[in-house]
């Protein structure tokens, strides 16, 4: 296997980082919330890199028991189910996650929101095939959104109309890598490479290297990559419209949705968020993604200063789409070569 080989793709972003004959590497693959999962573990000790893919699993049923909207007995289809005005209690990750979701709801003032899920089913997602909704049921599904009540303190939520439902599939696979993230740690793993859909926590680096090299698909061909990160601790994901689409008409329209106008959102290509919080790379790729270019660039400058990102904007009549980065990714971003003349680089930074 040449220096790049051995990759798994998957989600919006691949592992290239290679290792040679003799590392110490385990690895395991699953399958979780509709997609491929899999984890690197770099460790002498075989029996440590058992309990930690057995913590891994274990993260991994549960978040597909707690947030898996296709699973009809998951807690989240249950919490869907519950009728207005009538407490749910949540189970503690629950709590967690939909915490987590609220925070980056309000500091995104509104792009991310866990209760998308009337939208989502209005355009057709949940039953994989689009339809074109009218103004009015735009509008009414829009008024249901963000319509309840967390209780922190007693870990209940009330929704507040009937119409009402969440959607965690926007952060959900970012916080179970967080977990597992967490999980390896406390088992005593240091370089590790945990990935659910291209939701990927880099834990320190394969041996001798000081990185985990990774690669993020091209949106307009996700078959290909077209960039690498150079990630140490940190988490990455990627959204895009090219991820889940339905055909309506014949056209494309993506599962990301703009909650200001109920419609798919369109304004990038694709987004990149990396953080030290898996949860919040994958909940911040998803807002990103729907405030488009200038928005996304105000919301990273103003309340993320710390997470770096990778934003792929479309193409003006006549020039070239255009990929902008964080200059905190200065020297750990490449452009592919063979996509220097496809894509035009901005790399000047925040
Ligand atoms: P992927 O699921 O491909 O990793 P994302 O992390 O961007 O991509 O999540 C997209 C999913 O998030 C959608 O499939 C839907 O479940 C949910 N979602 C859609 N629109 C929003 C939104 N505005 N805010 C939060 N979640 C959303
Ligand atoms: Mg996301």
């Amino acid at each position: 296997m040449g220096r790049l080989g051995r990759h798994a793709i998957l989600g919006g972003l691949l592992v290239l980082s290679a290792c040679s004959k003799g590392d110490p590497e385990h690895r395991r693959d699953w399958a979780v919330m509709g997609t491929e999962a899999s984890c690197r573990i770099f460790t002498e000790d075989a029996d440590r890199a058992d309990r930690a893919f057995e913590a891994v699993e274990t993260v991994f049923d549960s978040v597909n028991a707690t947030m898996n909207t296709w699973d009809a007995n998951s807690e989240i289809s249950q919490l869907n189910r519950t009728p207005a005005d009538s407490a749910f209690t949540l189970s503690p990750w629950m709590v967690d996650c939909l915490h987590q979701a609220i925070r980056l709801q309000m500091k995104s003032a509104g792009a991310f929101d866990p209760t998308a899920e009337p939208l989502m089913r209005l355009w057709g997602f949940y039953r994989r095939e689009g339809r074109l909704p009218s103004p009015m049921e735009i509008d009414a599904a829009r008024k249901s959104m963000g319509q309840f009540y967390l209780d922190d303190a007693w870990g209940r939520v009330t929704k507040k109309a009937p119409a009402t439902a969440f959607d965690l599939g926007g952060i959900a696979k970012g916080f179970a890598v967080k977990q597992c993230e967490r999980d390896l740690r406390e088992i005593g793993i240091a370089d590790a490479l945990v990935d659910l859909g291209g939701n990927m926590a880099c834990m320190g680096a394969p041996p001798s290297k000081r990185a985990w090299t990774v690669g993020i698909r091209d949106p307009l061909d996700r078959d290909r990559l077209f960039a690498t990160l150079e990630l140490c601790d940190e988490s990455v994901a990627t959204s895009g419209s090219y991820e889940r689409f339905v055909e309506i008409e014949g056209r494309r329209y993506g599962h990301i949705m703009n909650p200001a106008t109920g419609r798919p959102a369109e304004g990038l290509l694709s987004a990149t968020a990396v953080s030290h919080d898996a949860a919040l790379a994958d909940g911040l790729s998803t807002a990103l993604f729907v405030l488009g270019f200038d928005g996304a660039k105000e919301l990273l400058a103003t309340a993320f200063p710390n997470v770096n990102a990778v934003l792929v904007i479309p193409a003006e009549t006549g020039g070239k789409p255009k990929v902008w980065i964080t200059s905190g990714l200065d020297g750990r971003f490449e452009l592919l070569e063979e996509y220097s003349n496809t894509y035009d680089l901005l790399a000047e930074g925040r």
